[in-house]
């Protein structure tokens, strides 16, 4: 296990805040709805495998992954609960869906036809398309849904459907959320008056489960929301009490003083101005996934409790601090760039913002070169777990 000792910059990974949410979102469903955590792009960059170990561990029974790559990292990694893969897979690697026993999303009805001409038996959630226009068989064509069906080799234990605009409150796209909704329960009845049995159902995401009512599916299909942050910083309908999972962190390597009117780093794009300034170099870098554009859009830290402003260019694995305000500033330090320092705490919806972007592009880029440094973990999760802690005193 990494330590936080040994690394320059690393991702803390909180398995309490995790455990906290999947339970918190688990109960925010319909009965009968459960939670299928999507810890695609190495669960929206916290980690996937510590991260899907510790839900699995506290019940979680279905993940989500965007390919094959990851769904077979999380099998080796012990993941025994079913893994569905939300992309596309080439038909040719149908050997190793088998293999690994994952499910396959099929994207359209060539990828059906594909995928089942390999002559293999695979386990398949249907893509039904009721909107979106990106995967999927349109909702509205049964013919082809039954020509899926009359595919031997396709083992039909799901159909789902993914929602484009519930993350916006405004009137129209509400409306467009509902004729999702309706077209798609609309197919799964026609799909039944037809002898097709849809097997698992889902269509919530994170926003579906902030925004609309219980959906009586089978799954709901949580990605930011899991890891306790929302995309931004819109309002969203339910307000669900969820807790940051990541913070990310840097070390100072050196601090130095620049005299009056004196510049620092590339392009001398930050100056010191009329009075000297403290400067400090953190260990982090646009190579660890920080936008290059982060300093100048009012990107800060927190060192020692204090927030200080990023200054001049990111550099690729370094960054410049104005830590004036921060006398005491000295190497080895630590900084906060997402996450708590004290009482002070840097949100990662806020760091988003600053580059108009939204946090799943945030977290999901940080890098594979940040270590990720696991906290938590011995809190009871289970159901079983905390009434036999509560019972024992
Ligand atoms: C990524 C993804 C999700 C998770 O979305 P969040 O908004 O992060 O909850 C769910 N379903 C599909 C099909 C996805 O691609």
């Amino acid at each position: 296990m990494t330590d936080i000792a040994r690394s320059r910059a690393w991702r803390e990974l909180d398995l309490d805040a995790l455990a906290h949410n999947a339970r918190i979102l688990s109960a925010a469903l319909a009965p009968g709805c459960s939670l299928m955590a999507v810890v695609k792009a190495d669960a929206y960059g916290h980690g996937a495998v510590p991260a899907a170990r510790h839900l699995q561990r506290c019940g979680v029974r279905a993940f989500a992954v965007a390919c094959l790559a990851e769904g077979i990292a999380l099998r080796r990694a012990g993941i025994g609960r079913q893994i569905l893969i939300l992309g596309y897979t080439a038909p040719e690697q149908a050997p190793l869906l088998r293999h690994w026993d994952l499910t396959q999303t099929v994207a359209d009805e060539a990828h059906g036809a594909a995928l089942a001409a390999r002559g293999i038996p695979l386990s398949v959630h249907l893509a039904l398309d009721t909107g979106m226009h990106r995967l999927g068989i349109p909702a509205g064509d049964l013919s082809a849904i039954a020509r899926m069906y009359a595919l031997k080799p396709l083992q039909i234990r799901g159909v789902f459907s993914h929602l484009c605009v519930s993350d916006s409150l405004a009137e129209e796209d509400r409306d467009y959320t509902r004729r999702q909704l309706q077209l798609f329960y609309e197919t799964l009845s026609r799909m039944r008056a037809r002898g097709l049995d849809p097997g698992e159902t889902h269509i919530q995401a994170s926003y579906g489960i902030w925004n609309l009512p219980l959906q009586p599916c089978t799954w709901a299909r949580a990605g930011i929301a899991l890891y306790g942050v929302a995309s931004d910083e819109g309002p969203t309908l339910r307000a669900l009490d969820l807790r940051p999972v990541l913070s990310l962190r840097a070390r100072v390597a050196s601090v130095r003083t620049l005299q009056r009117g004196e510049g620092a780093g590339y392009g001398l794009a930050f100056r010191a101005g009329d009075s000297p300034r403290r400067i400090a170099a953190a260990a982090i870098g646009y190579a660890d996934g920080l936008p290059r554009s982060l300093p100048q859009q009012g990107g800060e830290v927190l060192l020692r409790g204090t927030r200080c402003p990023m200054a001049g260019r990111l550099c690729m694995d370094q960054l410049l601090l104005d830590v004036t305000a921060v006398p005491e500033a000295a190497a080895g330090d630590i900084i906060t760039l997402i996450g708590r320092d004290g009482g002070t705490e840097l949100r990662a919806e806020t760091v988003a913002a600053r580059c108009s972007t939204i946090t799943n592009e945030l977290l999901s880029r940080l890098g594979a070169r940040l270590p990720v440094v696991v906290r938590g973990g011995s809190t009871p999760c289970t159901r079983k777990e905390r009434q036999a802690e509560a019972s024992s005193g």
